[in-house]
């Protein structure tokens, strides 16, 4: 299992080099959602730091124990109602992609005196199934959410499944640009050295890390 946690990591630097970034320049973000403790042990043995979770509760599941080991991302859509264990729990929000929960995490994060960075989620492809601020709102969104002092550090999208995703993830960095955003959380299993030559900061990647999800 290393040998795949090594050769990712080897992809990932040579994708950086072939786009001429810095061999640095792109942090994996390791999916564990779904994913057996045996799987997921020798990555995080190997040295990986930054897991990817889906769930608040099966993430506090899964990392209570460890949670001082790792950096941890929540990229799966979030409930209002969880908002309060997000903010508790999380390093990073990479799934902000409605005023009410804008306005939530606000007042979590002020009761709780702990900001998680924030990554504006993006439907880029505008799709009514997916979550996310479309692409026409993105520049009001984020300024709204910046009027609430919440900490926005980039900006998060799952390009639709049917498409070349090139074009998507060249949106998402023109968005960010022109909104000040540094981050581009972007690319997983299928499409994440497309991801990097488009600028991606980090990358979130599941199965082929890990293996088919159960
Ligand atoms: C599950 C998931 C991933 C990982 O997908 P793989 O194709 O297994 O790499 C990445 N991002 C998000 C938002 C996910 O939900």
């Amino acid at each position: 299992m290393s040998d795949v946690y090594t050769s990712i990591l080897t992809r990932i630097r040579a994708a950086a080099l072939a786009a001429g970034r810095p061999a640095d320049a792109v942090t994996l973000v390791a999916v564990s959602k779904l994913q057996p403790w045996d799987h997921i042990a020798p990555v995080l043995d190997a040295g990986q730091r930054v897991f990817g979770e889906n769930r608040v509760q099966e993430a506090m599941g899964r990392w209570s124990e460890r949670r001082s080991e790792v950096e941890l991302r929540l990229i799966g859509p979030l409930q209002s109602n969880k908002a309060r264990d997000a903010v508790a729990f999380f390093d990073v929000i990479e799934s902000l992609d409605r005023e009410k929960l804008a306005r939530v995490l606000a007042d979590e994060v002020q009761a709780q005196g702990r900001a998680p960075r924030l990554f504006v989620q993006i439907n880029t492809g505008e799709e009514p199934q997916k979550a996310g601020v479309s692409p026409g709102q993105a520049d009001g969104f984020i300024a709204l959410a910046r009027s609430l002092d919440l900490p926005l550090e980039g900006l998060m999208c799952i390009p639709p499944a049917d498409q070349d995703p090139a074009p998507h993830f060249r949106l998402l960095g023109e968005i960010a640009a022109r909104n000040g955003l540094s981050k581009l959380s972007m690319g997983m299993s299928d499409d994440f050295e497309t991801a990097i030559a488009c600028g991606a900061t980090s990358v979130r990647v599941g199965s082929a890390l890990f293996g088919a999800r159960t």
